[in-house]
């Protein structure tokens, strides 16, 4: 069996690795690369395969630099089915079309603006043709080993990252290798804690935190003091948070402390159209978090939806104080956008950064200090606060991903460390080497290597 490294080489997006045997070829992840416009660019190379020659997909999670690729692999010809869990399968369904509307929009926007080099700008596949593409998944349970080819095993235990993340586990005659997808955390807020893996011949796994220690304080305070200063000042709270994962995160966060009155009683929406379906999938798939049937429904009616475009510019008019939770997380596209152009250039609100800002993009740009950044063409002052908490992530840190290696009861013939930058698969790296002895790899993009 041979791995081909086709994303997530020392960056985090665009995970897609090529398993090849003597008959088969086998796509784990398939991911859309996301940052930097070089990065992107990658998205429109043509793939070193024919798509029509996959045989089969396998996911470990719904987030698009995992699966947004897949419906250019459906309109290049790729034939063959798609295993994931069921809960992947089910966000998959909201976020895969609302990847096709994002580009849909971002292309006629380019087009109506004439910001773009292309005439016309064209998206990378449309919401159809994403919809078209969920017809190839075929759900299979945690736990329950799946034989998809003669010879060929493959198996998801629960990683903890976001609803249906998975580790998988493939098997080819008589060697396997495990593919640690986007880790999860040992103490999540709301996500339970990665099934323990105990061996593998060969190993992939994530260094997203490679170099990094998450804050370990309560994320419920930190999030009380921005709400408490910002609607003293009179301002508001912007929250760009992905709608899968962080979102509901958030809205826990949001409901104890209203329920315990740390907060004041101000307005709180989640403008995403899709949010409100992703939040049902928290009741759907209850076994994989710890929340309680009734904390679901309590954590979802925390906030107002906002559904239209025409709802969330009016929300943009509220002279109150509010809380507005809308993706994406990294401000590279989406609602989020309408509402910093009207939010940014006021000192008295605070936008609220939660999760991981990818080198190069807003978010990242915002963390930094910019005084002012790019929003559709036109530069936009900062002048609004910035706080970017670093205790709400849904990735292990170094720490936890080396927590979660001591479960092996014998070292991985080779591991390999994708799905990081630069900085943090070199630092994963010496530390597995240095606390636990591996011999490890960091892939190039393209390289191949028989296992
Ligand atoms: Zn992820």
């Amino acid at each position: 069996m041979k791995i081909t490294f086709l994303g997530a080489t020392r960056t985090v997006t665009g995970s897609k690795y090529l398993i090849s045997t003597d008959t088969k070829k086998i796509l784990v992840d398939c991911g859309l690369f996301q940052g930097y416009k070089e990065l992107r660019l990658r998205n429109w190379n043509k793939l070193p395969f024919d798509a029509q020659k996959i045989d089969a997909v396998i996911l470990t999670h719904a987030h698009i630099d995992h699966s947004g690729y897949l419906p250019l692999l459906v309109k290049n010809g790729f034939k063959g089915k798609i295993y994931c869990t069921p809960g992947t399968r089910d966000l998959c369904a909201i976020l895969l079309p609302d990847s096709g509307h994002i580009q849909e929009e971002d292309a006629n926007r380019a087009n109506r603006y004439n910001y773009s080099k292309h005439k016309p700008a064209l998206p990378l596949y449309t919401r159809d043709e994403a919809i078209t593409a969920l017809d190839q998944f075929s759900p299979i349970d945690f736990n329950e080993p799946y034989q998809l080819f003669k010879n060929i095993t493959i198996s998801f235990s629960p990683a903890g990252h976001i609803i249906g993340s998975s580790v998988v586990r493939l098997e080819y005659q008589n060697k396997s290798i495990v593919f640690s997808g986007d880790l999860g955390r040992p103490h999540h807020l709301v996500m339970k804690s990665p099934a323990i893996v105990s061996s593998t011949d060969y190993l992939v796994i994530e260094s997203t935190y490679g170099d990094r220690l998450h804050d370990r304080s309560n994320p419920l305070d930190q999030i009380a003091d921005v709400v408490q200063h910002t609607a003293a000042n009179g301002g508001s709270v912007i929250i760009p948070a992905f709608a899968v994962g962080r979102s509901q995160d958030i809205l826990y966060c949001l409901y104890q402390l209203k329920k315990a009155k740390r907060i004041p009683d101000i307005p709180i929406f989640l403008d995403s159209p899709m949010a409100e379906n992703v939040s049902d999938l928290l009741i759907k798939h209850l076994n994989e978090h710890t929340l309680t049937r009734e904390q679901c429904k309590e954590t979802c009616q925390t906030a107002q939806y906002i559904k239209t475009p025409d709802e969330s510019k009016a929300i943009d008019q509220i002279k109150t104080p509010s809380i507005i939770i809308s993706a994406s997380g990294m401000v590279e596209g989406g609602r989020i956008l309408h509402h910093l152009k009207v939010f940014l250039p006021d000192h008295h609100n605070t936008i609220l950064l939660t999760g991981y800002q990818d080198p190069g993009t807003r978010g990242d740009r915002l963390m930094r200090g910019e005084s002012e950044i790019k929003i559709h063409g036109e530069m936009i002052p900062v002048r609004a606060r910035i706080v970017a908490m670093s205790n709400m992530s849904a990735h292990a840190d170094y720490e936890e991903i080396i927590g979660w290696l001591k479960n092996f009861k014998q070292k991985p013939k080779k591991t390999f460390i994708t799905h990081g930058d630069q900085d943090s698969t070199l630092s994963l790296k010496n530390k597995i080497e240095q606390t636990l002895g591996w011999k490890c790899e960091i892939p190039e993009y393209l390289q191949s290597e028989v296992l």
